[in-house]
């Protein structure tokens, strides 16, 4: 404890750094004192923090663990340099960092979780489906690692939009899990697919929310699945900007879904949220 009465912060060190683009990286950090990483579950985020000249305090901005709870390595990051309109505060300065270079965390904490039971207690075997843009499928990375790594026969479907082809971060390791295990499926989709970044994407076209939506009645998720999706058998997931939020929850509230952030009277949801600002 320092004389304040605070524990002292976590200081951590970037150990690994990959570039999609100039702008999206994947960061690797772990404990600078080379002790494994605490227990989190996967879906929950951690807050990193830095110390800027002339400032007190530390500024400290949340990041999504792409690494499963079974990763003691290190954490694992999955972050988008913030350049408009202004450039971000605290990204600017990550962007600029190297390997060895430390700074400051706060253990894992947040709800985005998989729930195993429903408000009524009732184990909650719903089919997954994950909806994610942009850096927002970090959290589902994590819970696709975890649920192959437990050997869970949950039903999955994880949907990821980007920007460009170069921007599906994961895609790899998220296609090859959808190969060897026919209870996770992974589809994913471009809005710029005439840019140099999407070169050779021959996959679906426009933001994510256009794979729950279909001309002919049922949708791209639909056709994957087999079945219509209803509360009854899919919980929904989302996360990433709030214009998909917002448009995945306006598509699916017609068809009875209902949001964790609007429960039912009786507490049960289907539709679990997180929004990255
Ligand atoms: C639970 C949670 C998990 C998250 N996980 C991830 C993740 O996995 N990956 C990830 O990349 N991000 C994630 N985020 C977002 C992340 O926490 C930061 O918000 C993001 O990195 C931007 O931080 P920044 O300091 O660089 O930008 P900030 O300086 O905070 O700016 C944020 C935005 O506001 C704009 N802005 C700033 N100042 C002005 C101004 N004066 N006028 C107009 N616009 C302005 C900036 O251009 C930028 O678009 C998560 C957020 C939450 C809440």
């Amino acid at each position: 404890m320092s004389s304040t009465g605070q524990a002292p912060p976590n200081i951590g060190r970037i150990t690994y750094r990959e570039h999609l683009t100039p702008d999206l990286a994947i960061l690797r950090m772990q404990p600078a004192d080379g002790s494994p990483v605490p227990d989190f579950k996967a879906g929950q985020f951690v807050a990193l923090g830095l110390q800027f000249a002339g400032e007190d305090r530390v500024t400290y901005r949340a990041y999504s663990l792409s690494s499963p709870p079974e990763e003691k390595r290190y954490f694992e990051f999955y972050i988008k340099w913030a350049t408009e309109p202004v450039m971000g505060k605290f990204t600017s300065a990550l962007f600029g960092m190297k390997e060895g270079d430390d700074l400051y965390w706060r253990k894992p904490a947040g709800v985005f979780t998989i729930e195993d039971r429903k408000s009524d207690g009732t184990p909650d075997t719903r089919r997954l489906v994950l909806v994610a843009s942009g850096t927002g499928v970090a959290p589902f990375v994590s819970y696709a690692l975890h649920l192959k790594n437990i050997g869970s026969e949950r039903q999955v479907v994880l949907l990821h939009g980007a920007k460009y082809a170069q921007e599906l971060g994961y895609r790899d390791i998220l296609e090859k899990i959808a190969m060897e295990n026919s209870n996770f499926k992974y589809l994913s989709t471009v809005s710029r697919p005439d840019d140099e970044l999407s070169r050779g994407w021959q996959g679906s076209r426009g933001r994510v929310e256009t794979l729950l939506t279909g001309g002919d009645g049922s949708s791209q998720l639909e056709n994957a699945i087999g079945q219509k999706v209803t509360p009854e058998n899919s919980i929904f997931h989302i996360c990433g900007y709030q214009g998909t939020i917002d448009s995945v929850v306006s598509i699916l509230t017609p068809l009875g879904f209902v949001t964790n952030r609007n429960k039912r009277k009786d507490g049960s949801f289907d539709i679990k949220i997180e929004t990255y600002g």
